[in-house]
């Protein structure tokens, strides 16, 4: 084994909370290596539903992580402006819903005044007709509508800025790489002990300790015999390779909870589930009846979507605090942070909870808590500056296309992961060939600009691997999809 590295902070975890929290450490000038067992963004991050949202939902019993979320998404639509894209919901009312549609509006009266913050507009009230005017699909039997403007965002390139930024101010960054030991000194976290991919175990040392692992946190706590406590739900969504409504859709569930189905970048996902989970988080299996109950509730507001034919499912667990209450989806989504020198353990802190919607102020805090251990004193700049790609407006798509002679379909759709530096993107990797594959241009950069050593040469070298959303799609399983009518 190679002599241990030395770090003031070791992060565990490449999720959005720990991609996060090493650009921030590492903008504020601290040394950070940033560990990450699986791809980049793969654990829950990957399997969300895309949104950056505020959460209307939790103005009826967590108030304050509506505003928190709200506030936040407002920063992170900033700094990301060139990969975030509005999603305009429509909610239909139908007759027996929990909510009548004098209620539903003036809970987005409430929502209006949260929408500034985030940048969105503020909500209009449809009649039925003019509902299925503009969305044909939607059910007949429905009093009115609504509608509710969000955020929406490709988790794994937003997770990927955070890391090749992060790498671009100096952290150590290694996918694959599983931590599988906490160095001890008395007491103390001293570092970690990990494996690469092609099974070479190292050592990290490091002034501070940050586990960030989602719902792997309480596992990564065990091994510094500290135990925090979540209460770990399952969400699943169904994926169908194309666009089904011209709007985003809520709709709900037999048990009144709220359904949504979104198109992102070409494909639509319709979810989700909210379930207790205590089976094994690196092997959450899809069933049948998830499935069944989405299209159940679904199919309430749009009747027609059993006719379209999915193509997998994505399964991911929210890494929520613990709390005893009856329902699962009325847990509060706050985060916190343990300095856990308050349990004997120096060294080693966590945070848990929150959401993709307020991950940077998660990982401020976080970072502003192991600053403070450090007696490190510089301010956090990641509110206002931009992420890679959305430093500057983006060139026209069509312009983009006729001056690298590809199409403008493959234009947008690297700006739409690139931003502002499709362009050198393209100059880097195609060097202007004309009818270069969207694809085949997007991986080459993403390898080149985040150093990644070829996967056999993993342990000699540093450097961050890129997120291929590609890939993590295929890894998404099919489960609970089978003999549905195409
Ligand atoms: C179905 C579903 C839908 C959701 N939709 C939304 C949404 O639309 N908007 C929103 O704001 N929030 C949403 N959320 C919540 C949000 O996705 C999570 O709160 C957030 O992504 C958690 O990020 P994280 O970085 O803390 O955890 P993760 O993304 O899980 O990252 C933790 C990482 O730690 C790694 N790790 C674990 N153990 C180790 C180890 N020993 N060594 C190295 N690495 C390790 C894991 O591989 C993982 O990648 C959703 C959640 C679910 C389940």
């Amino acid at each position: 084994m190679s002599q241990p590295s030395a770090h003031d902070v070791v992060i565990i975890g490449g999720g959005v909370t720990g991609a996060g929290i090493a650009r921030d450490l590492s903008l504020r000038g601290l040394s950070v290596l940033l560990l990450e067992k699986g791809d980049w963004g793969a654990g829950t991050s990957g399997s969300s539903s895309w949104m950056i949202h505020g959460g209307p939902r939790y103005l009826e019993f967590d108030w304050d992580t509506t505003r928190l979320s709200t506030t936040d998404a407002g920063h992170i639509v900033t700094i990301a402006r060139n990969i975030v894209y509005r999603v305009l919901f429509l909610i239909p009312v139908l007759p027996h819903d929990k909510n009548n549609i004098e209620r539903m509006e003036t809970a987005m009266e409430v929502y209006d005044r949260f929408q500034p913050l985030k940048k969105s507009h503020p909500h209009t009230r449809l009649t039925p007709e003019e509902a299925l005017q503009i969305e044909p699909g939607l059910t007949r039997d429905m009093v009115g509508a609504v509608t509710m403007e969000e955020w929406g965002v490709d988790p794994h390139r937003l997770v990927f800025a955070n890391v090749q930024d992060a790498v671009s101010n100096g952290t150590r960054a290694l996918n694959h790489t599983k931590v599988v030991e906490l160095l001890r000194d008395g007491g103390a976290v001293i570092g970690v002990r990990y494996r690469t991919s092609d099974g070479v175990y190292s050592e990290a040392r490091a002034k501070v300790v940050v586990n960030a692992a989602g719902p792997w946190v309480p596992e990564v706590g065990h091994m510094a015999g500290v135990d925090v406590q979540l209460r770990p739900a399952k969400g699943i969504h169904i994926i169908y390779p194309h666009r089904i409504s011209r709007f985003a859709i809520s709709g709900e569930s037999i048990d009144g909870r709220d359904l949504l189905m979104v198109s992102h970048a070409g494909f639509t996902l319709l979810g989700t589930t909210d379930d207790d989970f205590y089976g094994d988080l690196d092997s959450v299996e899809v069933m049948r009846d998830e499935v069944d109950y989405l299209l159940q509730g679904f199919e309430r507001v749009f009747p027609a979507i059993r006719k379209f034919r999915p193509v997998r499912t994505t399964t991911g667990v929210r890494p929520t605090l613990f709390k005893w209450r009856r329902y699962e989806d009325e847990l509060s989504r706050r985060y916190r942070i343990f300095d856990h020198a308050a349990d004997g353990v120096d060294g080693f802190v966590t945070i848990a909870g929150g959401k993709l919607s307020m991950y940077r102020l998660m990982a401020e805090e976080t970072s502003d808590a192991v600053c403070r251990k450090l007696g490190h004193q510089s301010p956090c700049v990641t509110a206002t500056r931009p992420l890679p790609g959305s430093e500057s407006d983006m060139e026209p798509a069509e312009e983009l296309a006729r001056r690298c002679g590809i199409s403008a379909l493959a234009a947008v759709k690297l700006q739409s992961r690139h931003g502002c530096r499709a362009a050198e993107v393209l100059d880097g990797a195609a060097a202007g060939r004309p009818g270069v594959s969207a694809l085949r241009v997007d991986l080459a950069p993403a390898r080149r600009a985040s150093c990644a050593p070829p996967r056999s040469s993993a342990a000699s070298s540093d450097g961050a691997r890129p997120s291929d959303s590609t890939r993590s799609a295929i890894l998404c399983n099919r489960r609970g999809l089978d003999a549905r009518p195409s």
